[in-house]
């Protein structure tokens, strides 16, 4: 199959999910564990689709490649009915991910909000709940500035290559404008390659682990929390790093140095 032609299944897949499809909690008192046999209480997310035909059922599952299909279920009213279905986090978001793109913004917004209350049940013992992609809002349709971490807000004098939870002092001047930039209403978020995932010594660190000790951070020296990204956009209207040039719109000439 062609890339032009994936693409096209999931264009498809996505808007039959969108008309057909949800997303959401399930608790279960009773969910069978599967190496003691026993029951234990269970909240997970899952996905579905009822549909009185298998067959869209059957190409949804090989565009998205997780779940199954159950069925003929025989309700007590009705037609019989085939459904497919994920039980849990990584199937659930591998076809959010795969559909994001083409997904339409209710399902969206359904499924940023299952993760977000999934986010509010987190308990210890909780299994890791990935990132969805970044949910393109109102919100977010706002111009924002970009502040770097390491070197900008926080200084650089930890030892964050033996430790990637090492983080630095902050930075005055930097913590102060950022004070004052939220009191006047600016969008502001901190723009880090933490957010990367890979740490030069440890190798992978996942995104939700360095959001969570900046988050720390900006509670304990802002006493607020920001966003954190290291993705950039179309409504960034600036970034301050300590690592960038300023080149000049449309010249390539550096300000300040040429
Ligand atoms: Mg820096």
């Amino acid at each position: 199959m062609g890339t032009s032609m994936i693409e096209t299944e999931k264009a498809w897949a996505a808007g039959f999910f969108d008309g057909e499809g949800s997303t959401f909690v399930r608790h279960t008192k009773r969910h069978r564990g599967g190496t003691t046999g026993k029951d234990y209480p269970l909240t997970t997310v899952e996905m579905s689709i009822a549909q009185v035909r298998i067959e869209p059922l059957r190409r949804f599952h090989s565009v998205v490649g997780v779940g199954k299909i159950g069925g003929p279920y025989k309700p007590k009213k009705g037609q019989p009915y085939f459904k497919w279905n994920t039980a849990g986090r990584p199937s659930s978001h591998q076809v959010l991910t795969t559909l994001w793109q083409y997904l339409g913004q209710p399902k969206r917004e359904q499924a940023a909000k299952v993760w977000k209350e999934l986010q509010q049940l987190k308990t210890n013992k909780s299994p890791v709940l990935p990132m969805l992609p970044i949910l393109v809002t109102d919100e977010h349709k706002k111009k924002w500035l970009g502040v770097d971490f390491d070197g900008t807000l926080a200084t650089w004098g930890c030892n964050w290559l033996g430790d990637y939870h090492a983080t630095g002092q902050p930075i005055p001047r930097m913590v102060d404008r950022v004070k004052k930039w939220i009191a006047e209403g600016e969008d502001v978020r901190i723009f880090t390659a933490r957010m990367d995932g890979y740490h030069p010594t440890a190798g992978h660190v996942p995104a939700h682990v360095s959001r969570q000790i900046i988050e720390d951070w900006c509670l304990k020296h802002l006493g607020f929390i920001l966003p954190v990204t290291n993705r950039k956009d179309y409504f960034c209207k600036a970034i301050y790093d300590d690592r960038a040039y300023r080149v000049e719109k449309d010249t390539g000439r550096l300000l300040g140095e040429e």
